[in-house]
């Protein structure tokens, strides 16, 4: 595979076309930093050619399909990708250093996406009825915005596009995706299985290219309705105020720094293992890793001890390899990035704890798995997101102080609490600023669940019926019962 990766187009209206301007941007392999591809850099010329193809099609074709015509091309999508699967993994792996064995977990959920949205639709468009009285009877119904702008980022890519396409698409709008730059590969795999879906043309497109040309591009056009954006909270904070003129609906799936609490009646051999999953797995850039660990002191020096045994142990190497639990990081700006915090940690007063890079593995983004010892909340490498295998740990008295340590920063995307106490564990889940919080679990998501951020990582939720009334419109229709009584003007 690795020498047939063929250059990149962008999708515009049911066809795969150069950039007008005939700009490309490189693609690079994470594991040997090799050049993969060129891909196509738009910028306003094609967003306006995109958007003006998906507002024909939304205007035309797919606007006027019937629900059950509509829901066939989704199904479509759904069996197409499971089709594809052993393809697309690889790929997604090739593209990012994400081991090949999470990727396929990762791949399996894009396919369940479209199916769950399929269904969901057609149970939920039904809207509500009241009988305000025997002179009226007002309802609603749930109508597609209209244009979607999906805006991506590059840590799980397949998965976090289908996750925004599949509703969006379900409940009728047309799709305008801006995947991001480091990770195009699986993006435009899905252009070619949704154009072999037969989908009409315009429905789905894809402009490739740099957030600050085409992001914004598409943020601005006032055409397009909603933003769906994944990616950094400065990102997403820029993208409110670019598409404030146009009134745009936001959805923002931001950045986190969740914590991991551990009381000393935990199972700790469970802790540890979630513990080790949820900040070591997808490479640490994960957004819901749990990058700070808050262990109390009862417990603090046997837990980092066993912590740092399967920290040795961890495999870090080749991503397509199937035992690789680590792989490299995304790219080099990245991995400078990560060592530039770890070099801040030993500044800032930690002992830096690492694991292990074979000698033959080491090239590439390839960073050890790290925690990073002695910390406190007054240090950045606390405060701000790191977004790599590197794990910051502190201790804790009780659960007051555990609490407020928790809280005391701008993030609150998720948390976990590990205690055999469930009465302590609620009181804890329920006082922690986060969107989300996991009891003596690691980060199991269900589709059916609302998933989203509080403070500075996010607005809204995705997943869920959230995701269904954020691409819809919800029209209140009144209808009179009979001759009410109309006031006349000046009586
Ligand atoms: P990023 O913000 O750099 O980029 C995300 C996307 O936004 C890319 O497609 C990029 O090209 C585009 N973009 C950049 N500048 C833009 C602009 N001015 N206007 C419009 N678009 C622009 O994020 P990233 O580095 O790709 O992803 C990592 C971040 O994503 C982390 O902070 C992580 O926590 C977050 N994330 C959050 C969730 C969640 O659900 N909360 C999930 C995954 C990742």
């Amino acid at each position: 595979m690795e020498k047939n990766v063929k250059d990149i187009q962008h999708y515009i209206n049911g066809q795969f076309v150069d950039a007008s301007s005939n700009e490309v941007f490189d693609n690079y392999n994470p594991f040997t930093n090799e050049k993969i591809n060129a891909v196509a850099s738009g910028d306003n010329e094609e967003i306006n050619q995109a958007v003006s193809a998906a507002r024909k099609a939304f205007q035309g074709k797919w606007g006027n399909l019937k629900l059950k015509d509509r829901l066939a091309y989704i199904y479509k999508i759904a069996d197409l990708i499971d089709e594809y699967i052993d393809e697309i993994a690889p790929l997604e792996s090739y593209d990012t250093g994400l081991p090949i064995s999470q990727t396929k977990k990762m791949v399996a959920r894009a396919a369940h996406n479209f199916r769950f949205y399929a269904e969901m639709v057609s149970s939920r468009l039904v809207g509500d009825a009241y009988q305000v009285d025997d002179e009226f009877l007002n309802y609603t119904i749930h109508k597609p915005v209209g244009i979607a702008g999906l805006i991506t980022p590059w840590n799980a890519p397949f998965m976090l596009e289908t996750w925004k396409i599949a509703p969006a698409l379900a409940t009728g709008n047309t799709v305008v995706l801006k995947p991001a730059e480091w990770s195009p590969l699986t993006a435009n795999r899905l252009a070619e299985i949704i154009d072999k879906a037969g989908l009409p043309d315009g429905v789905f497109n894809v402009v490739h290219g740099y957030g600050e040309k085409v992001g914004a591009s598409l943020v601005a056009h006032p055409d397009v309705e909603l933003i769906s954006f994944t990616g950094e909270t400065t990102t997403g904070s820029e993208i409110m105020k670019n598409g404030a003129d146009s009134l745009k609906q936001f959805s923002m799936e931001l950045g986190g720094k969740s914590p991991i609490i551990v009381f000393d009646d935990a199972d700790v051999d469970r802790a540890l293992d979630a513990c080790t999953w949820g900040i070591f797995s997808f490479n640490g850039e994960r957004c819901t890793a749990n990058s700070r660990l808050y262990i109390h002191e009862n417990i603090a020096d046997s837990f980092i001890e066993r912590l740092k045994e399967r920290v040795q142990n961890i495999v870090v190497g080749d991503p397509m390899k199937e035992d690789t639990q680590v792989g490299p990081l995304i790219h080099t700006d990245h991995y400078n990035n990560v060592k530039s915090y770890i070099d801040k940690a030993k500044e800032e007063g930690c002992d830096v704890y690492s694991g292990n890079v074979p000698e033959e593995m080491n090239r590439g983004n390839l960073i050890a798995p790290t925690i990073l010892l002695n910390a406190n909340n007054k240090m950045s490498i606390v405060q701000e997101e790191i977004f790599g295998p590197v794990i910051a740990a502190m201790t804790f008295k009780d659960e007051e102080e555990v609490i407020e340590l928790a809280n005391d920063i701008r993030y609150g995307l998720a948390g976990y609490v590990w205690t055999k106490d469930m009465q302590r564990g609620h009181r804890v889940a329920q006082k922690v600023d986060s969107g989300m919080l996991w009891i003596n679990a690691q980060n199991v998501r269900d589709l059916r669940t609302p998933f989203g951020g509080s403070k500075h990582s996010g607005i809204g939720r995705e997943g869920g019926h959230y995701a269904f009334e954020f691409y819809t419109e919800v029209q209140i229709i009144h209808v009179a019962l009979g001759d009410h009584h109309i006031p006349q003007l000046g009586k």
